[in-house]
């Protein structure tokens, strides 16, 4: 078994180094004619320009020539037959089988024993594999192992054939991932390149290769210094043949191919990092490829000294400062400080392989007003550093090297959307109010200070949802109270006359802080919000401190509890809330009012405790983001799940209609500052419910004051009771879409449409 485990890991590997799909093929078939013991291999690909066609892309063992000559449509043959079925076939006599199509000249007359299984990823049939040989039947075990390797090996495929696909220069390539943040883009990718791993290097060319060789000399001599220091401190503690090791590094930095190949990449003009990537991928290659297990383990060995050479070159490489105007920011995973490292008037859009809508940079790309493309699981990051993009916000789509026809059809939209934006201004100063005249309380999320003056001009009635998270994530300790103290002060002051909710430090979960790291297997549903800060009074009561004192003498000052779910955490909380009160009051020698305390109702617990917690509480919030995720198990931030996270899921409705009507039993007032918020569709949904403040990123106020002077109150309240019958997200969000577009406002969930 546990060599089973290793063959398999060794092929992924491998084949997620391959340079391009043909040889990530050629070491599947080979590594497969080896490991077990057949005589022919084949992988068939559906074509990129039909689907439905399987092209026989690589093969061993049989007549090389018949490689991209043999096709199979779904249902023909035996590859047709496994591709249409999404099933596995596995035959002692294949020319036996009522669908078996020989292959003239290939020689697989003399295997009639064939084992094929489908490759399939995101439900898509992507190809099939299939092994023959002469004699003895494949075994469970092995049908298994082949089935093992083509699932794991799906996602290397896709990815693997979108970059071949990319890579053909100036061809036009769609990638699709979910929407993130609504707009569109047209501009330049940005490779981020935090430098800390190998696989993210991107690819880039340099036109001062002298610049570039100094900096990889620099970085060798650095690493070497290093490694010949730490062999002589480790000489005490270390056995003779460990300190050896380090020598052995320093040995192969100081000379040889290593060094030579990278010199050579560099004199080809590729930049030092990507240069470095391949040659030690290459050597790293060659090591891994041989049977000796000793041998093969120095793989590691290359790749270790790889990664530590890469991180001082990274750090020798100046930041970007010449962002170029409209730059498109691209990563494996983009996070929201990589939002600061890129000046606000250049950045345009953000497009990450991971992440969802309800990552925190989709939420932040929101407050900015910028579009984003979540969840590309196929995106050639490494490619892309300086590549034109178009980015659709709106469907999660974005284009590579974009053909004229799509950017001209792309500009037309975005001319189309300032039109929009420009019509939406004539309502900054008009009341949000229903066709049958309910008011709504519009307000802002928050959580930048660049985002006041605009919140402000956008007619917004408050800051709705002030997540004080983003000032302790850009520091490297916690925030003083005196520097708490400071940030409060000015958004109490410029909001002065409207409420402004302050929630407490809601980090764990995928807000980490550097400073203090949680490691955990769960992190959504381990130590985070009121859970950290409960056990770290010190941490609450000087945050709790800095607000309550930042308040006095203005008194607009609301305070928000995250990740309630039970009584005894509001407790708990209204104890250290109200202690800190009665502490202030005493060293001021001034009356302090108690702000009013709101708990966030986003946990599913705190939903069937809602007339409890209420009890307590002067507000409720629902945090949409959080209770989705939780409601619906599915991960906030995970692509594979991502057309799973809906707010509009039927579940999520009907949990909001029962906080609505739980809460309406005390009088308590209920708002809403997730996502769902902002988007037209669920400002039509909550209207229905009777919801009546709502809280979102400012791109999206003027948008929900349009929806909400569009319709009645009274004829929201039906839409809901029409959705509540549907039994799925894409159905809701039909209905509400399609009575958007009746009222001819279909352009604010997608321009030009
Ligand atoms: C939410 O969960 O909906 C919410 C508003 O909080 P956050 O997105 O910061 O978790
Ligand atoms: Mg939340």
């Amino acid at each position: 078994m546990a060599s089973m485990i290793h063959r398999l890991q060794r092929i992924v590997q491998e084949v997620n180094r391959a340079p391009d799909i043909d040889a990530a093929l050629v070491l599947i078939t080979e590594s497969l004619t080896r490991d077990l013991t057949t005589d022919a291999c084949t992988i068939f690909l559906a074509r990129e320009d039909d689907p439905e066609v399987m092209l026989l892309q690589a093969c061993n063992g049989l007549n090389p020539d018949i490689v991209g000559r043999v096709e199979r449509r779904l249902g023909e043959g035996l590859i047709g037959t496994i591709a249409a079925r999404a099933e596995a076939l596995n035959l002692v006599d294949a020319p036996g089988h009522k669908k078996f199509l020989l292959v003239p000249d290939s020689g697989e007359v003399d295997y009639p024993i064939f084992l094929g299984v489908p490759i399939i990823a995101h439900r898509d049939v992507l190809g099939v594999i299939a092994v023959q040989r002469a004699e003895n039947a494949f075994n469970e075990d092995e049908e298994a192992y082949l089935t093992t390797l083509a699932a794991q090996l799906a996602t290397s495929i896709e990815r693997a054939e979108s970059q071949g696909r990319f890579s053909t220069p100036q061809k036009t390539h769609m990638v699709k991932g979910v929407a993130g943040a609504p707009g569109m883009a047209i501009g330049q990718a940005i490779v981020l390149n935090r430098g800390v791993n190998l696989e993210s290097v991107p690819d880039k060319k340099t036109d001062d290769i002298e610049a570039e060789l100094t900096s990889f000399r620099e970085a060798v001599r650095k690493v070497c210094d290093e490694l010949v220091g730490q062999a002589e401190k480790m000489r005490d503690s270390l056995p003779e043949e460990e300190c050896a090791l380090f020598l052995a590094y320093a040995q192969m930095l100081s000379g040889g191919s290593l060094i030579d190949d990278t010199e050579k990449g560099i004199n080809q003009g590729n930049w030092a990092p990507s240069s470095w990537r391949d040659t030690v991928e290459q050597h790293a290659h060659v090591f891994s490829q041989m049977e000796d297990r000793y041998l093969a383990e120095r793989a590691n060995d290359i790749r270790d000294l790889g990664l530590r050479v890469l991180r001082k070159l990274m750090l020798e490489q100046s930041p970007l400062l010449d962002f170029p105007e409209r730059t498109i920011l691209v990563g494996d995973d983009v996070t929201a400080t990589d939002l600061a490292d890129v000046p606000a008037d250049c950045l345009s859009g953000i497009i990450s392989a991971h992440g969802s809508s309800a990552s925190h940079v989709a939420i932040l790309a929101h407050a900015l007003g910028i579009p984003a493309v979540m969840g590309v699981p196929n995106l050639p990051v490494k490619q892309l550093d300086g590549v034109p993009l178009v980015l659709d916000g709106y469907n999660g789509s974005a284009f590579i090297n974009p053909n004229q026809k799509l950017l001209d059809e792309y500009s037309q939209y975005l001319a189309e959307e300032e039109a929009i934006e420009q019509d939406l201004l004539e309502l900054k100063g008009k009341p949000a109010i229903t066709t049958d005249r309910r008011p709504i309380k519009l307000m802002v999320n928050s959580g930048l200070m660049s985002d006041y003056t605009p919140s402000l001009r956008s007619g917004a009635e408050g800051v709705g949802l002030y997540r004080t998270e983003i000032p302790f994530q850009i520091r490297d300790r916690f925030p003083s109270e005196e520097e708490q103290f400071l940030i409060y002060r000015s958004v109490l002051e410029t909001f002065e006359g409207m409420p402004v909710v302050l929630r407490t430090l809601d980090v764990g979960g995928d807000k980490p802080l550097s400073y203090f790291p949680i490691h955990e297997a769960n992190p959504f549903l381990g130590w985070r919000g009121v859970r950290i800060t409960l056990d770290h009074p010190e941490i609450f009561i000087t945050q709790v401190r800095a607000m309550i004192r930042a308040n006095q003498g203005i008194n607009n000052l609301e305070i928000l509890l995250p990740m309630i779910s039970g009584k005894a955490e509001l407790v708990d909380s209204l104890f250290l809330i109200n202690r800190v009160r009665d502490e202030i009051q005493e060293e001021s020698g001034e009356r302090v009012w108690l702000p009013k305390i709101g708990a966030m109702i986003e946990v599913p617990s705190a939903v069937y405790q809602i007339e409890d917690i209420c009890s307590m509480v002067d507000f409720v919030s629902i945090g949409t983001n959080d209770l989705t995720q939780y409601l619906l198990a599915v991960d906030r931030n995970n692509e594979n799940v991502a057309e799973l996270f809906s707010s509009l899921h039927p579940a999520v409705l009907k949990a909001m209609q029962q906080i609505v009507t739980g809460a309406a039993r005390s009088k308590t007032p209920v708002s809403v500052c997730g996502e769902l918020a902002g988007d037209p569709l669920g400002v039509m949904a909550l209207l229905g419910m009777g919801i009546d403040t709502l809280s979102m990123s400012v791109g999206s106020l003027l948008r929900a004051k349009k929806v909400i002077m569009s319709f009645s109150y009274a004829e929201l309240t039906e839409l809901l009771q029409q959705a509540l019958t549907l039994s799925d997200s894409f159905m809701i969000r039909e209905l509400y879409a399609s009575k958007l577009d009746e009222r001819g406002l279909g352009g604010l969930i997608r321009a030009g449409k």
